[in-house]
């Protein structure tokens, strides 16, 4: 037996540290969606207990070090499945890119595994397993728009943001999560957004107001670090985008474009700047 998965993209539409804690994560509070540009993630079952993985993207690793594989140990060990499975991951989301590509490889893994084996895990069990692999694995379990606190474990679901067009762009450089956090002094941060603004934006339907509440504390680090970053925004703006935010730890910045006449305009401008451009729409 086979199944299919689709494993989307997130962006933060508000990414906010409010402290560095005892136990090395940081405590943050962002608001996340999912966009449509996704993996899609093939799983075949296998008589032998083994975990097979193969991918068209040449550029991750296929052993235990990719989280799809860690996603079907743990599932396999923890409900005791002794048959194996073959995963085929059809790459699509820039790796490394502020996109949670790879954490959303696992929730999909997570959640087809939970079907190919016919295992009836609750959701919200599949969210406290997505936890043990990384901090935006149990959103991307779900899906859909929250609001993240904790490390970004504890969950609360939130109305879509308006429908709209979104712009993404990658420029031709990896960024690491953990080096981007911890370059960031927690406690000398410039300008911190407001969930709270971004709420409301979101609860009152206004597009320009979202667009305006936009904020990320992590571009104080990145865009310092890779001021390409920094361009990349400008020019999506020039460009004509409505709101321009770089995503999760980076480099990936995004455009947000309520009017789809303006979508082709932006989105060949940046094919000069760089190769990974995708116009999408949410996933409402
Ligand atoms: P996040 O925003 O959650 O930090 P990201 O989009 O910045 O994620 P990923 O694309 O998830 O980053 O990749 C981060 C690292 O994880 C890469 O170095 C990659 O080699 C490794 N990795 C492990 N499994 C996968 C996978 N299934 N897909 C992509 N990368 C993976």
């Amino acid at each position: 037996m086979k199944v299919f998965e689709k494993a989307p993209a997130k962006i933060n539409l508000m990414l906010d540290v409010l402290r560095k804690r005892e136990d090395g994560y940081h405590e943050v509070e962002m608001i996340m969606t999912m966009v449509d540009l996704a993996d899609r993630i093939e799983m075949q079952e296998l008589p032998r207990d083994t975990i097979m993985i193969s991918s068209q993207a040449g550029y991750i690793p296929l052993d235990e070090k990719n989280l799809a594989f860690q996603a079907a140990r743990l599932i396999k060990d923890r409900y005791d499945v002794k048959q194996g499975v073959y995963i085929h991951l059809d790459k699509k989301i820039p790796v490394a890119a502020g996109l949670a590509g790879g954490s959303s490889d696992a929730a999909a893994t997570l959640r087809g595994l939970n079907r190919l084996w016919g295992l009836g895990i609750p959701m919200a069990e599949l969210q406290r397993l997505g936890a043990e692999l990384g901090s935006d694995v149990p959103f991307c379990v779900t899906g859909g728009t929250a609001i993240a606190r904790g490390r970004g474990e504890k969950l609360e679901p939130i109305e879509a943001p308006p429908q709209c067009w979104v712009v993404l762009a990658k420029p031709p450089i990896n960024v690491s999560t953990a080096d981007v956090y911890g370059k960031l002094r927690a406690n000398a941060i410039q300008h911190h957004p407001s969930a709270e603004l971004v709420l409301e934006a979101i609860r009152l339907k206004r597009f320009d107001l979202l667009c305006d509440r936009l904020g990320n504390v992590l571009e104080e680090v990145t865009l310092d670090l890779y001021p390409e970053v920094r361009r990349l925004k400008e020019c999506m703006l020039r460009l004509g985008a409505d709101g321009v935010l770089m995503s999760g730890s980076g480099p990936t910045v995004f455009g947000l474009v309520s009017k789809e006449a303006k979508v082709a305009r932006i989105y060949n401008g940046l094919r000069g700047f760089c190769k990974d451009v995708f116009a999408v729409r949410l996933l409402t």
